[in-house]
């Protein structure tokens, strides 16, 4: 199995090569990221520039690892038209530091390269883990992981494009993993206004996501201690679930369990 991994973090963050040491236990790993950080850039693509790749320095040994200068979209759309030569059976962007719930999913760049995978016909994956920092990166590698090799042996169709989130919590705290619809809500709806002495100035401000009444959200599976997964291909393609049941979630977190 050859395992494109890829994220908004950009090519130095951690997230990025903890999911990619785990994946190389089972797979061939290609690393194409963004040369910086490029969260919330979304399913934006550069067509008015040119764009620069680099050979980068793999932080584990014998990852083949380009950073790119671009967006999130952009190193997908070129890792898989050009830097790597034979097939790709999967995409993964992650790990994520920071949430991508609710509406914001939208504006997501982990999201939006994992979109690129799943245009161009393979199975896609977008993890991340609910916190600023201290990211317990380990549950959300290995449930990659789990979810990979149930690609690869077609125990899930080809054409799933899933957007998961973990808790930052340990395992033993994780209360368990549900099927789960984004929220209509984001994180991102304030604007705060300052003057710098010259000019004035606006910041779009973060704020923390609020309570959700509804039960089968991503937020409210995290805020009860749930990892989330939503079947994007459901959600913004309208096929059906296929093969994301409950009864895949309690085999996961019962696997995830088994140290
Ligand atoms: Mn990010």
């Amino acid at each position: 199995m050859k395992i494109l991994v890829t994220n908004d973090d950009g090519i130095s963050a951690s997230g990025l090569w903890t999911l990619a040491k785990e994946l190389k236990s089972m797979a061939q790993v290609v690393v194409v990221a963004p040369d910086r950080e490029q969260s919330a850039s979304g399913t934006a693509v550069s067509l008015r520039q040119p764009l620069r790749v680099q050979i980068a320095s793999p932080l584990i040994p014998d990852v083949e690892a380009y950073s790119v200068e671009g967006t999130p979209s952009d190193s997908v759309i070129l890792a898989l038209g050009n830097l790597i030569k034979n097939s790709v059976d999967l995409v993964i962007s992650g790990i994520n530091q920071g949430p991508n719930l609710g509406d914001d999913i939208l504006i997501s760049g982990t999201v939006g390269a994992a979109l690129q995978g799943y245009l161009r016909g393979l199975p896609a994956l977008a993890i991340s883990v609910v916190a600023a920092s201290n990211l317990c990166l380990e549950n959300a590698s290995r449930l990659a992981k789990l979810l990979a090799k149930k690609i690869e042996a077609k125990q899930l169709p080809d054409d799933i494009f899933l957007n998961i989130n973990l808790p930052d919590l340990p395992l033993a705290e994780i209360k368990g993993i549900k099927v789960t619809q984004p929220a209509h809500k984001s994180h991102i709806d304030t604007v705060e206004e300052g003057h710098d002495g010259k000019r004035e100035y606006y910041w779009l401000v973060r704020q923390k996501l609020g309570t959700n009444v509804n039960e089968t959200t991503d937020i409210q599976a995290l805020e009860q201690g749930n990892i989330s997964i939503t079947a994007l291909h459901n959600t913004l393609f309208r096929k059906p679930l296929s093969g994301i049941t409950d009864s895949l979630c309690l085999e996961l977190f019962r696997q995830l369990k088994q140290a």
